[in-house]
Order: C-alpha cells, then sequence, then structure tokens
C-alpha cells in the first residue's frame, strides 16, 4: 500500500487561508471543534488537549483522524501532554473500531509536511485507517471519488455509542 496514494485525497481539500487575516482562517481541523455541532463536524470525541473526528473524505469506512486543538505542523516541538493524548485518541479508534466492524488490519500514521504527503501540513494529525483483505478492490477509486459501502453520518451513528467504552482521556 502506498501511503502517499492512501491519503492523497487531503490535499485537494485544503485551502489556504488569507495570511493577513486570523492565521488559522480556512484551518479545517481548527474549525471542527469551533463549530459547536459536533456531529456536523462529525466529532466523535473529545479530549483535553485533542480530539477525535472521522475523515471527510474516507480511504475506508471508519477512517478516523486524531487532531490537536492547537493549530501547528511541527511535530519535532509537539508537547508530550498533547503527543500522548493524540495516542490515546488513537488507540480508543482502534478499540471502537474493532468493537463495531472487525477489520482485520489498520494504517495508523502521520503524514507530516508536504513533501510527506500531508494535506494540511500546517496542523498535525494521526490518521486511522481500518483496513479489510482486497479492501483496494471493493473500495476502487473512480475520477477521484470511492465507493463506500455506507454514508458518514451511519458511520458516525455506528461508532458514537462506541466511544465511551473505548477509552477515557
Ligand atoms: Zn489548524
Amino acid at each position: 500500500m502506498n501511503l502517499e496514494r492512501l491519503w492523497t485525497p487531503w490535499r485537494a481539500e485544503y485551502v489556504a487561508g488569507d495570511t493577513n487575516a486570523d492565521p488559522n482562517a480556512g484551518c479545517f481541523l481548527c474549525d471542527g471543534p469551533r463549530v459547536g455541532n459536533d456531529a456536523a463536524s462529525l466529532i466523535l470525541k473529545r479530549g483535553s488537549h485533542a480530539y477525535l473526528m472521522l475523515n471527510k473524505y474516507p480511504y475506508s469506512t471508519g477512517h478516523m483522524m486524531a487532531v490537536p486543538f492547537n493549530h501547528g505542523g511541527d511535530l519535532a516541538s509537539l508537547a508530550t501532554e498533547i503527543g500522548d493524548e493524540l495516542w490515546a485518541l488513537a488507540q480508543a479508534a482502534v478499540r471502537a473500531l474493532t468493537d463495531e466492524y472487525r477489520p482485520e488490519g489498520f494504517n495508523i500514521g502521520m503524514n507530516v509536511g508536504t513533501p510527506g504527503g500531508a494535506g494540511a501540513p500546517d496542523h498535525l494529525h494521526v490518521h486511522v485507517v481500518p483496513r479489510w483483505a482486497g479492501d483496494t478492490n471493493f473500495m476502487p477509486i473512480i475520477a477521484g471519488a470511492k465507493v463506500l459501502p455506507e454514508t458518514l453520518e451511519q458511520t458516525y451513528t455506528r461508532m458514537l455509542p462506541r466511544m465511551g467504552a473505548a477509552g477515557a482521556l
């Protein structure tokens, strides 16, 4: 599996903000938690420093991202307590997804910086992608769109009740 291909859809979504205004303007990873409607933002769990959301352009059903609340793209300077919570959220995602969807594997990781394949290089995020044997065959990429067996809203509705038992933060 080519990881760049795996996460490339994020590139098309990211639109840089007006750098003369709010430096975080246009950052969907900043905006999501501020909307005040976690269902609309597809946010499944909030911690003290980070949150867990469904990826709006999932590679596979249940594709989630653990994201710090604070804007920043430098992993080297990320505070330990934030990194710890990102990992705890990724683990919670794995537990909840395993309970609900029984995936056969996962891709978990970060694309850091644009050359690293990050679609939102200025805001760190950890991808959690459930995988099934043969999933690249039954969810082909056709004209940039992927065919998924259920909608994001259906996935959200299935996953939300699982999050409480998936681990406290
Ligand atoms: Zn941001």
